[in-house]
């Protein structure tokens, strides 16, 4: 009789965790996976990239006919909002998503344990009633909302809301506060203001989107507001009372001074999020968390304890679905005796707004602290593509080492910025210098020539500016 029931037992099914059971499986590991939720692919598949992106994908389609985009191409519409059917198409995307990784599971002789697992020891884990054993276990619970101390969030309510709340929100707030300018605030704010709202941002620091390169946020401001975004920055939230339904948001300046009031249909709590190991038992198992809150791993993603692994949200490291995904292929290689890598430095990520903004490795300021740099710089104004589209915001920006070229960082605000950093991390990747980007050939009429172009720009020869 086999010493465990699994070899690999997963907990949790987002990115990390389904990908890491799939590629364990597919490594001829018995493999069984613990998930609490209905449906598999965790909060990127359930509440998060996916539904995000099917919201702004149909707003954006909204705003064209509205804003009068369209009309400058010659196509004369009136739009009128059916937020059902488009809700409607949202949870069909992610019926259609999810249901595929249970079609997954099957095909890959996955066992879906269904449940929310809690450890007994570091082989034992009791998932409901029931109480399975493995050789390996994988934590990938990854994380939840970090609510806003004095705050109280309530999404059936729909007035103080979460992200999950704020794309189920039945009509379109007249008025809507988004606390915190980062990622997942500035693309919700950005569904509800395409759809009517007027959306005012508070942000703690004194630019948005922190993490990215400084001059990228500092546009990110100017395009945000140019869209009718309200920004209020250096600016923190300090309360929030709910009448009936509305709300009214107290702030007052970062460094401190005078309060003031914002009123509100909707106030979206959008801080952060936090690794989630509640419920975990994981005191019983010996392992401790970091001052945030996280699992520690060493590069292999195996923990402290012997035979617990963890991957995802719930280890430092940027908190995207991509990062996940590939450390669920790589814990599931290393468990299998092979050598899976994943290479920190080179995760890109991307913010789905129009235009997108998208980064890989290091910001100007991070690279300049390291040593002498040199920068390229292409406008999209100057893109044969983006021009003719009539997208002329952004630019794409190439950060190299001064004295081996060697690219250490790309930044692009673009329509198709989050397609087109794909070419910049492989590029990182393979360790390529500028000259290599500014020698490839690039199809030609397409946005991605700015990156060719922006190469060329740090040897300062360019053709098109
Ligand atoms: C609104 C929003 C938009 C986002 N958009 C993007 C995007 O466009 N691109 C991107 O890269 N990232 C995006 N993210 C982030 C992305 O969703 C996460 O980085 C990703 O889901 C992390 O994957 P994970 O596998 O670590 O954890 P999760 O996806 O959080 O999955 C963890 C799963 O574990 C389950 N679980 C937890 N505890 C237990 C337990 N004890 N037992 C059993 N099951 C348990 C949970 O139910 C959950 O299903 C977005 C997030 C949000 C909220």
């Amino acid at each position: 009789m086999a010493e465990y029931d699994y070899d690999v037992l997963v907990i949790g099914a987002g990115p990390g965790g389904y990908v890491a059971a799939i590629r364990a499986a597919q490594l001829g590991l018995k493999t069984a996976c613990a998930e609490g939720r209905e449906t598999l692919g965790g909060t990127c598949l359930n509440v998060g990239c996916i539904p995000s992106k099917a919201m702004l994908h149909a707003s954006e389609y909204f705003d064209a006919a509205a804003n009068g985009a369209m009309a400058k191409m010659g196509i004369k519409v009136t739009p009128e909002l059916d937020l059902d059917t488009m809700h409607a198409q949202r949870r069909d995307a992610v019926k259609g998503l999810t249901g595929g990784i249970e079609f997954l599971f099957k095909k890959n002789k996955i066992d879906w344990i269904k449940g929310y697992a809690s450890f007994q020891d570091a082989h034992t884990v009791k998932v409901g009633d029931k109480s399975v054993t493995a050789k390996n276990v994988v934590i990938a619970t990854g994380s939840t909302v970090t609510p806003l101390p004095g705050i109280e969030i309530d999404n059936d309510k729909g007035v103080v809301v979460d992200s999950t709340g704020a794309l189920e929100l039945k009509a379109v707030p007249k008025k809507m506060v988004v606390i915190g300018g980062g990622v997942i605030g500035l693309e919700l704010g950005s569904v509800w203001r395409r759809l009517g709202a007027d959306v005012t941002v508070v942000e703690f620091l004194d630019q948005l989107l922190p993490g990215m390169d400084g001059e990228v946020r500092k546009e990110s401001g100017k395009i945000f507001k140019k869209q009718g975004m309200v920004l209020k920055l250096s600016t923190k939230v300090t309360g929030a009372a709910v009448a009936g339904d509305k709300a009214t948001v107290t702030v007052e300046p970062a460094a401190g001074g005078a309060a003031e009031t914002l009123e509100a249909d909707v106030v979206l709590v959008s801080i952060g999020r936090r690794a989630n190991t509640e419920g975990l038992g994981l005191d019983k198992i010996g392992l401790e968390l970091n001052q945030r809150g996280q699992i520690e791993t060493d590069h292999d993603f195996a923990t402290k304890v012997d035979g617990v692994w963890a991957i995802g949200d719930v280890i430092p490291g940027p908190m995207l679905a991509h990062k996940a995904e590939d450390e669920g292929i790589a814990v599931a290689e290393n468990i299998a005796g092979l050598t899976g890598i994943v290479n920190h430095d080179v995760i890109p990520g991307v913010v789905y707004t129009a235009p997108e903004f998208a980064g890989v490795g290091l910001t100007e300021e991070q690279a300049k602290e390291r040593g002498a740099i040199k920068v390229g710089k292409f406008p999209m104004l100057a893109n044969s593509r983006a021009k003719t589209n009539h997208e002329p915001d952004g630019f794409v920006k190439i950060i190299a080492d001064a004295e081996t070229d060697r690219v250490l960082g790309v930044w692009c605000i673009a329509t198709v910025a989050g397609t087109m950093i794909a070419q910049a991390a492989q590029a990182m990747e393979f360790g390529a210098t500028s000259e290599d980007i500014a020698y490839t050939c690039h199809a030609h009429p397409t946005h991605s020539e700015a990156i060719k172009e922006a190469a060329m720009a740090v040897t300062g020869k360019p053709i098109h500016v």
